[in-house]
């Protein structure tokens, strides 16, 4: 196991999508465990209907998670947009450490801020305002409240009206805001962001408050070809997955 840790995110796993499957798992099983840390920064799935969930993308999945974990290696876990409904039965069952949205994470001495990202995406209002109703309390409740089967086709039929609304907005609107990073930067006291979300992979320097600063951004992962950010004391660096 090296010193490094090992950052994903965007992978959106699904049934219909059996590469991208293989992709992980593989990743999950050779790479991920050189490394003493891994961190999914959300949208592992592109869409997480509960975990009760049996299907057998979930069981692969968990499974291949909790073999790496038995390993040694540190596997922390940050909820998407698609599927912050992963809790404390999947963190059991996978020995994941679940992230709040926005966590502060010491990486080789380099106070680090992650989030999925969606959040700094303040200029998608009618997005932001489907967020907070998605994560109340009330509709969460209801939709777990369903057997899979039902949940599963609200969860499809959500995922269609949400890409028909995508290919529909502005490019700028679905990225991040400079002052919203700017800000979450400096309520945390960071010089360095980890993000995903925007399928925008970058790493961004930046000058926050006079000071040199990095936005490092996450890419998508595709059926045959992902990504990780590997980051090590000597700093970050992005890496293919094959
Ligand atoms: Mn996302």
């Amino acid at each position: 196991m090296k010193p490094e840790t090992l950052l994903i995110s965007d992978l959106h796993l699904a049934a219909g999508r059996p590469q991208a499957i293989e992709l992980f798992l593989r990743f999950a099983r050779e790479r991920a465990r050189q490394a003493e840390a891994i961190y999914i920064l959300g949208d592992l799935f592109d869409a997480w209907i509960g975990d009760d969930d049996d299907s057998a993308l979930a069981v692969a999945v968990r499974g291949a998670l909790r073999e790496l974990t038995a390993t040694g290696v540190t596997l922390f876990f940050q909820g998407g947009n698609r599927d912050f409904l992963v809790g404390t039965r999947f963190a059991g069952e996978t020995a994941a450490r679940l992230l709040p949205d926005f966590a502060v994470v010491d990486l080789y001495g380099t106070p680090t801020l992650l989030t999925h990202g969606d959040l700094l995406c303040t200029d998608d209002v009618d997005y932001q305002q489907a967020r907070v109703m998605l994560r109340s309390p009330a509709f969460v409740a209801d939709f777990l409240g369903k057997p899979l089967p039902a949940r599963a086709a609200l969860a499809a039929e959500y995922r269609r009206r949400s890409g028909e609304a995508t290919s529909l907005k502005a490019e700028d609107i679905m990225d991040v805001n400079a002052d919203a990073v700017a800000q979450a930067m400096r309520a945390h006291g960071v010089r360095r962001l980890i993000h995903g979300h925007t399928h925008r992979p970058a790493i961004h320097s930046i000058t926050l408050d006079g000071e040199a600063a990095e936005r490092v951004v996450l890419a998508e992962w595709h059926d045959d070809a992902g990504q990780c950010v590997c980051v090590t004391a000597a700093g970050v660096k992005v890496e293919a997955v094959q």
